[in-house]
């Protein structure tokens, strides 16, 4: 090891598995951190995707805190000029009803790819080397990592992983720290599947405007919930739940309420695209010269997903605590506990989500839904939700504020019966 026990120090070379967001806004931190104490370190980045020729999964839509994260945390400007479309608010599409919310929001779509391009940019300018290269194997060693890619072997003091939900790599990690209990258990998975649809701009702007359109489609049994999203020349549907198949997005677009929206749009030759985001966090996300950062760490939140927040803020606070503290695992222990506040809203966003499986199963989302139309409280409530302002915490508070119990729970009692019947 270089330097002074595991403190990091000139010399030092850190590396970031993934250029994702989570990976670059480590890699840009860990730089402007080590800068400001005056030791120059070596960061690389691995990255096994080609970013100009990669479809990526992601819908691109950028909620607040996003500007925060990177003008504090980041400590560069937000990078407006990706903004294809400001969002102005959410439409819940149920069959025969809409819900329209709106709200304070800062909500963007953009294009993921050319966000991902500029974040790696951003860690290129600072002097990161980029590999293009799939990582296949770690050792961790007393005094370094061992890591083995497709086409080179380095050794690092450490090691950032911000690989997302990747079996492989998660595979080789179980493997290389068996006695360590480094990511001894991967994140939980949903799967998703996106398609994108180019339309005429006019068609787009009348007919979708600056809305996402959110359905809970709880009459296809698989899709947990499904959105179209308005960019910049195209629109995105994405749907999410268990064991998915092009079926359920076939489905999907013939739901009445989708239907609605598409069903003169062409939709031909349409590539479906799958996917996984992370519904239960992973656990063993640091020890001894590991930080897992970003999906890897599995904290998405229910429904709205901010995977991007969340991949900002962990790689941030990663650097930090690497340059401030160091990285033994007792120095990295400090790590989870400086986003300790995201572990407690996951806690408030799963007792929503079920919740919300509970009351589509009963079908009492169609009274929810009903009732927030004269319900301001409620409707404000739903907002948060759809647009990921605020957090699950406050959410699941103002529910159950005494009158708000009393409305529901005695409407998802009068349901219940009627849902069983059903069943
Ligand atoms: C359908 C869908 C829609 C979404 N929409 C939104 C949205 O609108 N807004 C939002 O905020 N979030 C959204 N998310 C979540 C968001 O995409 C993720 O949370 C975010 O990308 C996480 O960033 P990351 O850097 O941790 O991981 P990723 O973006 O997955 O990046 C990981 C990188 O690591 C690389 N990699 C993996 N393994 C290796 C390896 N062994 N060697 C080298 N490189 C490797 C991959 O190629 C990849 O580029 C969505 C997710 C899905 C699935």
């Amino acid at each position: 090891m270089r330097g002074d026990g595991l403190k990091v120090v000139s010399g030092s070379c850190i590396a970031v598995i993934g250029g994702g967001p989570a990976g670059c806004a480590s890699a840009i931190k860990l730089i402007k951190e080590a800068g400001k104490k005056g030791i120059r370190i070596k960061v690389i980045i691995f990255e096994g995707k080609d970013f100009e020729r990669h479809y990526n999964q992601c819908v691109g839509v950028l909620s607040q805190p996003i500007t925060r994260l990177f003008e504090e945390g980041l400590e560069m400007p937000f990078p407006g000029h990706l903004i294809k479309r400001e969002i102005a608010g959410y439409v819940l599409h149920r069959p025969g009803s809409t819900l329209e919310l709106s709200g304070e929001s800062g909500t963007y779509a953009t294009r993921r790819i050319l966000f991902d391009r500029f974040m790696l940019q951003s860690a290129q300018d600072l002097g990161a080397e980029v590999i293009r290269s799939r990582v296949t194997g770690l050792e961790f060693n007393g005094d370094s990592v061992h890591i083995y890619t497709e086409d080179k072997f380095l050794k690092a003091d450490a090691v950032v992983g911000a690989f997302g939900i990747d079996d492989g790599i998660a595979d080789a990690l179980e493997q290389a720290s068996a006695h360590t209990f480094i990511y001894r258990r991967p994140p939980k998975v949903l799967d998703t599947i996106v398609a994108k649809v180019h339309i005429d701009l006019q068609v787009l702007q009348e007919r979708f405007g600056n809305r996402i359109h959110a359905f809970i489609p709880l009459e296809l049994r698989r899709i947990e919930f499904g959105a179209i999203t308005p960019k910049g020349d195209h629109i995105i549907m994405n749907i999410a739940g268990r064991g998915l198949t092009s079926g359920d997005m076939d489905g999907f677009i013939a739901y009445p309420p989708v239907a609605g929206l598409v069903h003169d749009l062409d939709l031909s030759g349409l590539d479906y695209f799958k996917g996984r985001y992370p519904i239960r966090p992973a656990s063993g996300i640091c020890g001894d010269r590991f930080a897992a950062v970003g999906d890897a760490t599995g904290l998405i939140r229910p429904y709205k997903g901010k995977g991007i927040n969340v991949a900002l803020e962990t790689g941030t606070k990663a650097a930090e605590t690497m340059i401030g503290k160091g990285l033994s695992a007792a120095a990295l222990s400090a790590y989870p506990a400086s986003f300790h506040h995201l572990y407690a809203d996951f806690l408030y966003g799963n007792i929503f989500r079920s919740l919300v499986t509970v009351s589509i199963r009963t079908g009492f989302v169609d009274r929810v839904l009903n009732r927030a139309k004269d319900d301001p409280n409620l409707k404000d409530v739903l907002f948060k939700v759809v647009s990921g302002e605020g957090t699950y915490r406050d959410v699941v508070r103002k529910l159950s504020r005494p009158e708000e119990l009393t409305a529901l729970g005695l409407g998802f009692l009068r349901n219940l019966p009627v849902a069983l019947i059903r069943r």
